[in-house]
């Protein structure tokens, strides 16, 4: 039956029927793990496409394995889950999927373990989004946050953890009250880690620079792919090391990637306009070649698109 459903514990059920208590360990500790993964609906194919499922399980797995939460799926068993979903939901549309793994103990005490752990699987249609490119126009305008970045010797940061998040929202919340739309996050150190929910790419003198993943950033799916058709694909030399602030200022280009934002431009950081102030070639480009690759029109790597239909 269509409509939409999602997963709960083994079941599938219609969103209205799955229900959680109020003592739910997660919801007082932030005590989960959770991924965004992205379905894009292909007209032409009559097809919706999952991108990089298994990259998303695996890192959700090793989330998990960090966390101490109990996950007893394998990535293939989550995208087989996924994939069932979507074609119950019969949805022909971009999806936002959002699994969560959860501490699912009803006691407060901090030691979460003998309560286990539940598996939820949520499915988040985005009409109308379809062949539309958001950043094709005007780029974004980010902010060096006052926040610094969650140091990993604090919590763990290359898990997606429920709980860092605070960390993002504060951070974003600052850049919108600052009348910009994004905020740029420093480790604790001073070096440019990355935004509230993107992984960054500069673009200096005809290479890309990226902050490790040792400058507590998230390892992102889609920076990995970018990183790989950077090189592969247009021949751009790509440098994984720390950034300073300041090269903030003097790049010639200046990217946001991930799941949501895709790839989008940044025109200015505190005020300084990046290169000419306008999105630059090779972001264009990136960006062509990657929204190309999720909506199946291009090859990318083998088994990056799991279809659904
Ligand atoms: N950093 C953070 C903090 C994020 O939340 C995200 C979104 N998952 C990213 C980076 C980008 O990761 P991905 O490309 O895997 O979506």
């Amino acid at each position: 039956m269509a409509g939409l459903w999602t997963y709960l514990d083994g079941r599938i059920l219609r969103p209205e029927d799955a229900r959680i208590g109020l003592l739910t360990h997660a919801l007082h500790y932030g005590t989960a793990v959770f991924e965004g993964i992205r379905a894009y609906w292909s007209e032409a194919a009559g097809q919706l496409n999952i991108v990089a499922a298994r990259a998303h399980y695996t890192r959700f797995a090793r989330s998990a394995r960090i966390m101490r939460l109990p996950l007893s799926e394998d990535a293939d068993e989550l995208v087989a889950i996924t994939v069932e979903l979507l074609r119950r939901s019969q949805l022909r549309e971009d999806v936002y999927v959002r699994p969560i793994l959860f501490a699912a103990s009803q006691d407060l005490d901090v030691d979460y373990r003998a309560g286990g752990a539940s598996l939820a699987v949520c499915l988040v249609p985005m009409p109308g989004q379809d062949g539309q490119d958001a950043h094709e126009g005007a780029g974004l305008r980010c902010v060096t946050s006052s926040w610094r970045r969650v140091p990993d010797a604090a919590m763990p940061v290359r898990a997606k953890v429920a709980g860092a998040y605070v960390n993002s929202c504060l951070a974003h919340l600052e850049a919108l009250d600052a009348g910009c739309d994004e905020a740029i996050l420093l480790t604790a150190d001073g070096h440019v880690s990355e935004a509230s929910a993107e992984n960054l790419l500069l673009l200096r003198d005809g290479a890309c620079i990226t902050p490790p993943v040792t400058d507590d950033i998230l390892e992102g799916v889609t920076r990995a792919l970018l990183l790989r058709l950077l090189t592969d694909d247009l021949g751009v030399p790509v440098l994984e090391r720390s950034v300073d602030r300041s090269e903030l200022y003097v790049c010639d280009e200046l990217l946001l990637c991930g799941t949501w934002t895709e790839v989008a431009p940044v025109t200015s950081v505190d005020g300084r306009a990046v290169g000419d102030g306008c999105p630059g070639r090779i972001g264009r480009e990136l960006r062509r070649r990657y929204l190309a690759a999720v909506r199946g029109e291009s090859p990318g790597p083998a088994g990056w698109l799991v279809p659904v239909y």
